[in-house]
């Protein structure tokens, strides 16, 4: 017997449905467990770390890594320190460490061979048999205008200290709970010099196999308002997913184009579950999915990870001030350049955090992702039969298939079932379709999007 419930797609923006008949209501159904952690998110707690990474002075990745005060080495220690001591109350679930590697000069960024280590905390899930890893991520160095200079004060409040200090309070209160999968917290050196704690992680998961499903990269995600228009706006958050693969490109290009997927690559599935679980969680916050990978040809520490085929994405604000991005600290005509602490909106950083710990809690405790996800073709027909296998790891209540026109940027209607498949009265040729596991508490994988099965 098949159990079927249509539900609209929980606090959609904008209208749910096209069909008229049907009015759409706007259920927010949150796990009280998620909720509770949520409230947790403290902006006092992340003032105080960006005020204690602010005192390392300069976090240039070619900086001392000796000096216990001054320096990126000193600042990584401390991140590592605060890792280690929200790990002390896991019973070795989470263990922390420095991982480092030498990086040889390159004539571009790097002019002496350096000791590059990204921070690195890992709550380990409870589930021997499940290998999924979730990863939050945020860079750690800072730099002034010149990207060389690594003896001036380079504060880098925002750009990065804020999402370091996200990432620290994720592990600080995710580590209070236990979760089937894993969640690893990255503070990367070297983003201001070539990306190189991203390049070097993400070769590293590659060559050793992890299972990375989703990264989220937070890069400058603390302050409110922009230069020149002089914007000030803390109520929405960017997130920035590819469209086309920059994996494998030339393999999949002929069943993108043939099916319509331009806009449907695993990114982009991140990128509308984290406007999805973030605006479920997180009141007063609209997410604004940006249909490219970065900011205008500017880059981050995701983009090694998805040139690797992982899924990931970068979270951003939404206005930028670029008078307090990569500046010597100093007065113009009246203007203090720098990225200082005093230029932040704690509470903007709060809500973006609490995003990034609600979207990790939803994907650790979520069952695997259904597998073998196909859409019959066997003959002409104005329906739709989707059929799947239950995921590798977890128990599922069931599955929501999620539905949208081919031109609508959100999912619009998700039915529940506790099958493994479906047969749905509308037509494939009219609607794109993907499916999730559930579990009993509610919690969604990520959407498998169907291959054809013929
Ligand atoms: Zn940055």
């Amino acid at each position: 017997m098949k159990k079927q419930l249509l539900l609209p797609c929980l606090l959609m923006a904008g209208i749910l449905v096209h069909n008229a008949a049907a009015e759409a209501q706007t259920i927010v159904q949150r796990d009280p467990l998620i909720e509770k952690m949520v409230r947790q998110v403290s902006s006092d707690s992340l003032q105080s770390y960006i005020a204690q990474l602010v005192k390392f002075g300069t976090r240039h990745t070619l900086s001392s890594t000796t000096d216990p005060q001054r320096g990126i080495g000193a600042a990584r220690n401390w991140v590592v320190q605060k890792f280690k001591e929200f790990g002390a109350k896991t019973n070795g679930r989470m263990v922390a460490y420095v991982d480092t590697v030498t990086i040889q000069p390159d004539g571009r960024r790097v002019n002496r061979a350096t000791n590059l280590g990204n921070a690195m905390g890992l709550l380990k899930g409870t589930d021997p048999n499940d290998k999924r890893i979730f990863v939050i991520s945020a860079h750690l160095d800072s730099r002034v205008t010149d990207v060389m200079n690594t003896t001036a004060d380079a504060p880098g409040a925002n750009d990065d200290a804020s999402g370091v200090a996200a990432v620290i309070e994720c592990a600080r209160i995710l580590s209070q709970s236990s979760y089937p999968a894993s969640i690893l917290f990255v503070a990367f050196s070297g983003e201001e010099q070539g990306l190189l704690g991203g390049n070097y992680l993400a070769e590293k998961a590659k060559q050793e196999g992890w299972q990375i499903e989703a990264l989220l990269n937070n890069d400058i995600v603390g302050s409110n308002n922009s230069s020149e228009t002089r914007v000030i706006d803390n109520t929405r958050l960017r997130v920035f997913s590819e469209g086309l693969p920059a994996y494998e490109l030339e393999k999949k290009a002929a069943t993108i184009r043939n099916m319509g997927w331009e806009n449907d690559g695993t990114a982009r599935q991140l990128a509308r579950y984290v406007k999805e679980i973030g605006e479920r969680y997180v009141d007063q916050l609209e997410i604004k999915l940006m249909y490219r990978n970065d900011r205008f040809l500017r880059g981050g520490d995701h983009n090694p990870f998805v040139q690797r085929g992982f899924t990931a994405v970068r979270i951003t604000e939404m206005n930028e001030n670029f008078e307090h991005q990569h500046q010597d600290i100093r007065k113009e005509n009246g203007v203090q350049y720098g990225d200082l602490q005093a230029f932040m909106d704690f509470e903007y950083l709060r809500k973006n955090t609490a995003v990034n710990l609600a979207v990790l809690a939803n994907l650790a405790g979520s069952p695997s992702v259904p597998q073998e996800v196909s859409i019959d073709v066997k003959n002409l027909t104005n329906s739709t039969y989707l059929h799947w296998k239950p995921g590798a790891t977890g128990k599922p209540k069931g599955y929501y298939v999620l539905m949208r026109e081919t031109s609508e940027a959100q999912w619009q209607k998700k039915f529940f079932t506790t099958d493994t498949s479906i047969r749905l009265p509308y037509s494939k040729d009219n609607y794109f379709f993907a499916v999730q596991s559930v579990s009993e508490n509610g919690q969604e994988s990520l959407p498998v999007v169907p291959q054809v099965s013929r």
